[in-house]
Parts: structure tokens; sequence; C-alpha cells
């Protein structure tokens, strides 16, 4: 039978998968004998049961007993006890962190009877009597979800039969009242007494729990951060201490470095007399942790003590959550804390110097969606008006939009917006989606909107005080800021103003673009280090998608060592446009070879530039691959054109040919149509004038004193037939073209035919390229250029994709396409050279993926190379554990 609980003496932090994050974290916490208060977790195991069935698995129960029993003789308290009760904590922990999105509820085991007993023991009936209508509160709401504004509504009535605007002057006498009337709105909408069983509490919590793993919300963000659905949540019972007992009590969330920039030093945020949700839910100011230092010495320095003991433990940056009672420091939480892309390469950097983590290791504390951030613009603080307000830089980034105040708004809205709260929680979640920056007036780095505006890499201020929000406007320093009114917000300095402020550059892109140096900026030193030792490690090569010299040398400023794919279709747009549309519409060898001597020279010239910006590393030059549509005039256009001119009685001349010409070549479905070798094929000579400005202009780059290394690819091969006949012609052309170096011939895999027939294909391509875009398209009989409007949105609701198979490799399906013709393509010809131009070339998760099934290169786009080449070393880094330090 299986086992569900485990003693916070049990466990250890290797034990995420079944503890959770959080009670694995509480277990080695108790193990290195920090101050824990005793509990128990109950596994992932029995949730997933529990969410199978509809019920808690029977083996639970006498396992909740046993561990219970230990709780009560570790604290001396008995679960239910009217003299001295012992009150339980329960809260979700699953593998990884969901901050907010599932259910706490604390003070589990006060009944009516039980409330005079911890009155007696505290000796403090207000205290009692306010946790009583906590816990009344917290789980009605979620045992058996009675809206929360039908208790709201209660407290404010109290309140204002008191005279008082705060609960916290609320009298014991007045909060026994509360506890009455919140009992009757339990009645009310669950149509049962408010349980008086304590044990019957501690199950309902459990099973709510459990639930709440598949609250929307919960599902929402997991969707947003990739976790898997079918985790399922532990939970945490705990003995209860309590923050709120007074001047000498309180709690703290802190960080072990700055999780901002990361900075050395420990930073957090402390208040006094209050439970650990006050200061998560960001509902009051809290002062920070180094005032602590002075409110209570000796809890202070016992805490620095851990905190340095925890990140030596985890060997990263930790966060905490803690609560002094009494004068009595207890760990609730420990993990490895999140941070900002900065701070994540700052971290790691650091972490290197001081001996802790290696370089390779490193790499695995940093991603690609991190650098990617990093290379996103900053506001031109040079250009901005004075600021509105500056809160607290809580997750940076620059965002301008339209002010919105409430979430289902910031949902709705189609333009940018900026989300402006008081204080967010998690049912703000779609809205901090959709917005592009959020603005709250309350609360602190650690407060909700902080941590999951960081968690999304969303630009964040938060806790500035001085905006006072209404219905639909806010006012600050006299000024008031309408709904739609356009703000922008910064949030690397807090800064927020009035208007769109120019926006600059990034300084991480500006070191890539070699326009400032990493020297004495400890953000651009730490990836400077990162990068290099990325690069020293990778096996994957980095090329770029080029089709320009200035693309391309941008893509080398960035680190590629080569062009993988230059579509040479994108050169004939523009003026060049009707050349082509000429040679398709040729009808007779004259007009055909006038329009192909007249786009020669031009190729020639594209060509020459691009291989002297790539001098000395390779430049696969695509054959022209143009889908018939983007090329040709408008069929309706030409139809109504020869319309208008016969209604006009007159003849339409070259426009009626020209129709008829339009006509015949029309397709219904261009991107399975006359393109790619297909049209190289149908149009004579096409494919030879390519071939031809290619070697003239690699022939013409050798007599300037340079070093080309053209490469012809292919596009859209299905049968190995088509490669033969195109790569006959083109062997024979570049025979004739003296002076040029060996040039040699590959193909694209791009149709799954192709993927099928690899080792076919393999004897006549002396190198593959996945165009993993089409071959996407075709694998699942997608139209790359219809489907993302029409149902992607719907799908990626529906769970039915975690994320766009354009955007990240479909592994199974696509992925496992690629490993066969990999497979097969290197058995029939070994040594074949295999790469990847789609745009998953650039996706960090593809690229791992890349770099398992084998390829010796992914091209991307110039501006994600650096992104590519990152997780390159971090995919190698990853499978060989090679230490280079
Ligand atoms: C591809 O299909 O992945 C590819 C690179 O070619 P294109 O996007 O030009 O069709
Ligand atoms: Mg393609």
């Amino acid at each position: 039978m299986p086992r569900y609980v485990y003693d916070f003496v049990e466990g250890n932090k290797d034990l995420k998968d079944l503890l959770g994050g959080k009670g694995a974290n509480l277990a080695e916490m108790t193990g290195m004998g920090l101050p824990v208060p005793p509990g128990f977790t109950v596994t992932t195991d029995a949730c997933r049961a529990y969410l199978r069935t509809g019920s808690l698995p029977s083996g639970l129960f006498g396992e909740v007993d046993q561990h219970l029993r230990r709780v009560q003789n570790s604290t001396g308290r008995r679960f239910g006890d009217a003299d001295d009760p012992l009150l339980l904590s329960v809260r979700s922990g699953a593998k990884f962190s969901m901050p907010g999105m599932m259910e706490t509820i604390l003070d589990i085991g006060l009944t009516d009877t039980a409330v005079g007993g911890l009155a007696r023991r505290h000796g403090d009936e207000r205290f009692a009597w306010d946790s009583y209508r906590r816990l009344i509160q917290m789980f009605g709401r979620t045992v058996f979800d009675v809206p929360a504004d039908a208790f709201e509504a209660e407290l404010a009535a109290a309140r204002s039969a008191a005279g008082v605007r705060d609960d916290a002057d609320l009298t014991a006498a007045q909060l026994r009242e509360v506890v009455h009337a919140y009992k009757k709105v339990f009645l009310a909408h669950t149509g049962r007494e408010f349980p008086q069983s304590a044990y019957e509490q501690l199950v309902l919590a459990i099973g709510a729990v459990f639930r709440s793993w598949n609250a929307e919300r919960a599902v929402l963000y997991r969707r947003q951060e990739r976790i898997p659905q079918d985790l399922g949540t532990a939970v945490n019972v705990m003995a209860m201490v309590f923050g709120n007992r007074g001047a000498n009590s309180g709690t703290g969330v802190a960080f072990t470095r700055d999780p901002a920039t990361g900075r050395r030093g420990v930073y957090g945020d402390y208040l006094r007399n209050a439970q650990g949700e006050d200061v998560v839910a960001g509902v009051r100011n809290t002062v920070s942790l180094t005032e602590l230092a002075t409110i209570d010495p000796a809890c202070h320095t016992q805490l620095l003590s851990i905190m340095e003991r925890l990140e030596q433990r985890y060997r990263d940056l930790c966060d905490i959550e803690f609560t002094i009672e009494d004068g009595k420091l207890w760990m609730l939480q420990t993990r490895v804390g999140k941070r900002t892309p900065a701070a994540a390469f700052v971290i790691a950097a650091q972490l290197v110097d001081e001996g802790v983590i290696t370089l390779d290791e490193a790499l695995q504390r940093v991603t690609g969606e991190q650098l990617a951030a990093l290379m996103f613009p900053s506001f031109d603080t040079g250009a901005a008006p004075p600021p509105l307000t500056t809160g607290v830089p809580a997750s940076p980034g620059a965002a301008v939009g339209a002010v919105v105040f409430d979430s289902a708004a910031a949902a709705a809205a189609t333009e940018p917006v900026i989300l402006v709260r008081r204080e967010t929680n998690p049912d703000d979640l779609p809205g901090m989606i959709a917005a592009r920056g959020i603005l709250t007036s309350r609360g602190g780095k650690t407060s909700h909107a902080a941590v999951v505006a960081r968690g999304m890499g969303k630009t964040c201020v938060c806790g500035a005080e001085d905006v006072e929000i209404g219905v639909d406007s806010c006012t600050v320093g006299g000024r008031t800021v309408r709904a739609g009114d356009i703000v922008s917000v910064d949030g690397a300095s807090g800064r927020v103003y009035a208007g769109e402020v120019p926006v600059r550059p990034s300084r991480v892109m500006r070191y890539f673009e070699g326009e400032r140096t990493a020297h004495g900026d400890p953000l651009l030193a730490a990836v400077q280090r990162l990068m290099v030792h990325a690069d020293h490690v990778a096996r994957l090569a980095v090329h770029a998608n080029a089709d320009t010299a200035a693309d391309a040398a941008r893509a080398r400023r960035f680190g590629a060592t080569g062009v993988g794919l230059c579509r040479t279709e994108h050169m004939f747009l523009g003026d060049r446009r009707v050349l082509v549309e000429r040679l398709i519409l040729a009808t007779d060898g004259a007009q055909r070879q006038a329009a192909l001597s007249a786009l020669l020279p031009l190729q020639r010239a594209d060509f020459e530039e691009l291989f002297a910006a790539m001098d000395g590393r390779p430049v696969t030059v695509r054959l022209i691959d143009p889908p018939l549509h983007e090329f040709l005039p408008s069929l309706s256009e030409m139809t109504a054109r020869v319309a208008e001119a016969r209604g006009r009685g007159e003849d339409p001349g070259s426009d009626g040919e020209l129709l008829a010409a339009v006509r015949r070549m029309h397709e219904q479905n261009p991107m399975l149509g006359l393109r790619g070798v297909r049209l190289g094929l149908v149009v004579p000579g096409l494919f030879a004038m390519q071939v031809r400005a290619v070697a003239q202009a690699a022939a013409a780059r050798v007599a300037a004193g340079g070093d080309p290394h053209p490469e012809i690819m292919v596009p859209l091969v299905g049968t190995v037939q088509e490669l033969e006949t195109v790569r006959a012609e083109a062997e024979s052309v570049l025979a004739s073209v003296p002076g040029a170096p060996p040039i040699r011939i590959g193909t694209m895999i791009e149709v799954p035919r192709a993927a099928l027939t690899a080792g076919q294909i393999a004897a006549a391509a002396d190198f593959f390229s996945f165009g993993t875009n089409d071959l996407t398209q075709m694998t699942w009989g997608f139209s790359r250029d219809d489907v993302e409007g029409a149902f992607f949105g719907r799908y990626l609701d529906l769970g039915i994709f975690a994320v766009s198979p354009f955007q990240t490799i479909d592994v199974p399906g696509v992925g496992e396409l690629v490993r066969l013709a990999v497979e097969r393509g290197r058995s029939a010809r070994p040594g074949l050279t295999t790469g990847v131009c789609g745009e998953h070339g650039g996706d960090p998760a593809s690229v791992r993926f890349f770099h398992d099934a084998g390829l010796d290169y992914v091209s991307c786009s110039p501006y994600r190379v650096p992104v590519a080449r990152l997780e390159a070393g971090r995919a190698a880094a990853r499978a060989d554990g090679s230490d280079s330090r």
C-alpha cells in the first residue's frame, strides 16, 4: 500500500516530486536543525488519487492520525483540546512554486470550546476571537466557496457599528459578535453548521487544498509557466505559530541576495504583529529587514546566520518566510528564490567567483528566455518628463500603455495597457498576463504583483503609495490619471511617467552590438562570462538566417559563425518583384531569357556583399522558394482591371494576357503548390541563373582576396529525383564558372516525405537543413498563413497545445521526423552535415532538442543568435557535465 504522509523529520530537499517544493524544503530545514514548527506532508500521490477518484484515499486517515500524534507530542498540545488546543496550518505546496495560486488555511482546530482555551493560554481574548473569525472566513471561502464579500460585509458592518476604521481596533467582544455573524453566513451559504470537530476541519481542508490544484487561476498559471497539469500538489500540515501576538511578534519574507539586481547582501521585508499572509498579499506596508536588527537584534542575528547556512546548503539564492512569536524565531518556508533575468546572470557569476558552483552549473542557472528579456529596450530617461511617482522597482522592463483599473479590462484590451491596482491577487492573473506592465500602490518587492510579474518577465512597479486609486481614475501629486490615459512604467527604476517616454535599446543589446564593453558593469561582465563559456562547451554551432549583408554583419557581431539560410526570394521584393513576375509568366524562351539576364547581375551583387560580410564562414544560399501568390499580381485585381477596361469599351491589351497567365498559374493552396524545387524544375533557367550568380560572386570575392564559402541549398525537395535533377544542372553551371571555390550542394528537409526518404536523398545531398516551418506545417497539415489566427488561441486555452508548434518544436511528432531523417541520412552518408533553419532554431526549448538530436548547427534570426548560443552551451554543459572552470 502506498504511503501518503511523511513527517518533516523524514524528507529532504530532493523529494520535490513526492512532497512538493515546500514540503521537501521544510523537511530539509528540519533536518538541518533549524527552528521549523513540527508538522507533516501529505504527498502528491494522495492528491493525484484524490483528483482521480474524488475522495481521499482510505489509508490516508490512519497515517494522518499517527503523524498528528507526533505533532501533539512535540508541542505538548492536543488538537481540538478545550484548554490548550493545538492549531494547525494547512498549505498547498506543488513541485514547482505557484505563488498564491492555491489555498492555505490557518488556525485549523479552533472550535466554540477551543477558542476559550486559546484565549486562556495566551491570556488574550481578542487574539483568540480574531483567530477564530479568520479561520471561519478562510475555511468557508476555501472549502465551501462561500463568497469572500459575504464575510467582508459582516466585518465592515462590525467596524462601522464600533465606529472604527481598522479591524485591529475591534475589541474581543466585538470580534466574538463577528464570529457569530460569520457562523450565520457559513450556515446560510453551506446549509450546515461550521464544523465543531477539529479533525473534520483538517480532513476537509486537505481535500480543499487538493481541489485547488484545479482552480481556474491555477490551471491558467501552469499553462503560462509550462508546468504540467497532472503533477498534483502536496499538503503541508504544520503547528501554527503566531506573528500577530503583539509588538514582540511579526512576520517577514527575505532573500539571501537582492532578487532584482543580484547584489550581495540579504534583502527582505518585515511586518510587525502580523500573520505571514499579510506580507505576501502586500496589504500592509512593511519595513526593511535591516530594521529588524533594532526591533529584535537576537532574532535578526539568528536569521542572518540561518540564511547563510541555507545559501550554502542550496548553493543558490534562497528566499524564506519566517515568523517571530513572542521573540522566538520560526522558519516557515524556504526555496531557491525567483529572480529577475539580470539577477540570474549576476548571481550565477558571483557563485562561480565564490567557488560555490562551476561554470557549467552557472549555465544551468540562466536561460535563453532570460537573456532574451535582457535584450529588451529600456526608457531613454534623458527624454523623460519628471516622474509622476516612484514606486518599488519590482520587475524590470519599459512598458508603455493605456491605463486600465481592472483585470477584466486588461484582458479584453486590444491595445497595450498598464494594469493599475491597489494590490493584485491571484484573480488578477488574466489581466496581468494581458497587460504590458503592472503598477500597484501597495506592497513591496515580495508582494503578489511583484513575485508574479517577475516570474512572467513582465514590467512591474509596486508600492507607489502616493497613488490614490479610484474606480476609473487615480490621483497622484494633485494630478488625475484616467482610464485610457497613456503612462510609461519603468520597472528598473520604479519611476512612472505620464505619456509615452521614448525607449532605447538595452545595455545587453548594445554590448552585443559592440557599442559598449562589459568593463565595470556587473551584468555585462556576467553575460560575457557565461557566453564565453557557452561558446566554449557548445557542440551546436549557431548560424543566422540573413538575406542582406547588413543582417549578416549584425549576426556576426552577435556571434553567428555562418549564414544558415539566405532566402533568395527576399532579394526580389520591392522594385525587383516585377522581374520575377515576368520570368514566371514568360510564354517563350526569349522573354524568359530577358528576365533572367536582368536578374543575374542583381543576384551576383547581392551575393558578393553577403559573402564579404561572412568572409571565411559558410553562407547557405537557398534557391528561390516564392509562394506564387506573393509574386504574382492579384487575380481579383487583374480581373477587375480587365473588366473595367472592357466596360469602358477599351481593349485591355497586355492586362488581358497577364490576366490569362495569372489565371493559369492561380493556386488554391499556394503553400502546397508550385514552390521551391518544383518551380525551379518548371521554369527553365531559373535555378541555373541563381547558381551562376553564386559561383560568379564567389569567384569575384576570391579574385578580390576574400575567402567565400557559399553553399547551395534546394528547397522543398520531396524525392531524391528532384534533387538529382537540380544537382546535375547546378554542377554543370558551377563547372563553367572559372575561379569559383568548391561549392557544396545540399537540400532542405521540410516535406515529411523528404524526412522519411532521407536515406535516399542523402545520396545526392552534401548537407541537410531542416526547414521546420514547412515541416511543422506539412506534418500537422496546418496552413502556416492561417491557423495561428484561426484556432491556435482556442487550442492553447483548451490545453491541446502547451505552446504553438510553430514556436517550439513538437518533439514527438515533427521532432521524430528530424531524428529519423538525421539517422537515415547519416547512415547513408556518414559525415553528412545537418542543421535547422526554421524559426525553431532560435527557440530555447527547441535548441535543446536539436542538440539532443545530434544536429551540427541551428540557424536563426540575427537577434536570436545570442539566445541560441547560450542555449547551445547549456545543452552541452548539461549533457556532458564538463567543467572547464
Ligand atoms: C522552413 O520552412 O522552415 C524554412 C526555413 O523555409 P521558409 O520559412 O522560407 O519556408
Ligand atoms: Mg520552407
